[in-house]
């Protein structure tokens, strides 16, 4: 796989097929593939149609050009964007693509009726709802006033209503219950005002696997289908779907007292065997995706993360399976290691533990589908 790269990314398709099949049968209704960000990091032309083959009718992206990129990559079944068109020309193109958009906002709803009615065409729209996410979506005290207008939309086919949760992840799953019961509201006064959507939908992973009251019609899965989401549900067992390999560049032999890095930030305590990665925080490397927090609270978790990592560092790379040690500051594209007691030599196999939706490098092997090999359990 490495014989001419410094570094390259496994994609394994047929795990993603796998996730994708083994939380169809735990959720038992349609599942929606999630494929924004560029499949998080594993490629979205090649994730989506090896997930076509998987039988996934539904794709889910953020915005309109990825849908389109889905088009030309040879996707035929249903996408749902999760944000509106903004301006004419969008609008345009969800028609063009038979992308289907979602409406939560009445300036876009207009824009886009009267240019589906310019065209006389219909088009399929999916409601969504604001429940406690703060983002997206008409919230109960607005809806009466949305209601009035939605209604006027001759050349709209309402298909779809959905929500987003914010925290499926807490220990605690009221806030979600909540919400969903603040859509099951919703939901009844559409129907009571005459829509009636086929499809509601409000789960993506975490809750599709932890809350099966959340399932309704539909659940939106990304995480899952890479073996990255953070559910409890234990009786489901994912596999990673990516791996990234670097090659050992350099080995060094250091004395006693000897600096590491930008800042100096580790000196050897006796003398050492260090190695260097061709791979840094541009790849996300210890780029902590650190949360602003706003109380008390989250500033102590803050802190106590900090704290637990001091004193036990996450590992970040290793060789047959050995973790190693990060010595000094994650450079650029170079991060030093421990190479202690390892046996290693140059352009040795580093598997090395980055986000994909970072990874820079230009490789990505695609592993074929009859390659059964794992990267082990979520
Ligand atoms: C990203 C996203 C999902 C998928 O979330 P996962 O937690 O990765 O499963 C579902 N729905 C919406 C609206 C999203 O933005």
């Amino acid at each position: 796989m490495l014989e001419t790269q410094k570094k390259c990314m496994e994609i394994n398709l047929s795990a993603i097929k796998r996730n994708y099949e083994k939380v169809r049968q735990e959720v038992n209704v349609p599942v929606m593939a999630v494929v924004k960000g560029n499949a998080y990091g594993h490629g979205m032309g090649e994730v989506a149609l090896a997930l076509q083959k998987a039988g996934a009718e539904w794709f889910g992206v953020e915005f309109v050009e990825e849908g389109i990129a889905l088009r030309k990559a040879g996707i035929g079944g249903r996408i749902l964007c999760f944000t509106s068109p903004i301006s004419r020309e969008e609008c345009e193109e969800f028609l063009e693509y038979d992308i289907t958009p979602t409406i939560y906002s009445i300036e876009s709803a207009e824009l886009l009726n009267k240019v589906a009615c310019q065209r006389e065409t219909n088009c399929r729209v999916h409601l969504k709802f604001d429940t406690g996410m703060g983002r997206f979506g008409f919230r109960l005290e607005d809806l009466d006033s949305a209601l009035a207008k939605l209604k006027n939309y001759k050349n709209f086919i309402y298909e779809g209503a959905y929500t987003h949760f914010s925290d499926a992840f807490a220990k605690s799953g009221d806030y979600t219950l909540q919400q969903l019961s603040r859509f099951q509201k919703i939901i009844e006064r559409l129907e009571e005002e005459g829509i009636r959507v086929s499809l509601r939908h409000a789960a993506s992973s975490v809750a599709a696997m932890d809350f099966p009251e959340t399932r309704l019609d539909m659940v939106r899965i990304g995480g899952a289908l890479f073996g990255v989401a953070m559910f409890k549900n234990r009786e489901v067992k994912l596999e990673k779907a990516s791996r990234v390999k670097a090659r050992l560049l350099e080995i060094r032999h250091l004395a006693r007292g000897s600096y590491i890095g930008y800042g100096r930030t580790y000196k050897t305590p006796r003398d050492m065997r260090i190695g260097i990665i061709p791979v840094g925080y541009c790849e996300g490397l210890k780029v902590q995706r650190r949360n602003y927090t706003y109380s008390i609270l989250g500033l102590v978790r803050n802190i106590y993360q900090e704290i637990k990592d001091f004193l036990n560092p996450p590992p970040v790379a290793f060789i047959d399976g050995r973790p190693l040690r990060v010595l000094g500051r994650i450079g650029m594209q170079l991060t030093v290691v421990d190479l202690t007691g390892i046996d290693a030599k140059i352009g040795d196999e580093v598997i090395v533990a980055i986000d994909p939706i970072y990874y820079k490098g230009e490789e990505k092997v695609y592993l074929a589908d009859e390659d059964r090999g794992r990267f082990g359990e979520n």
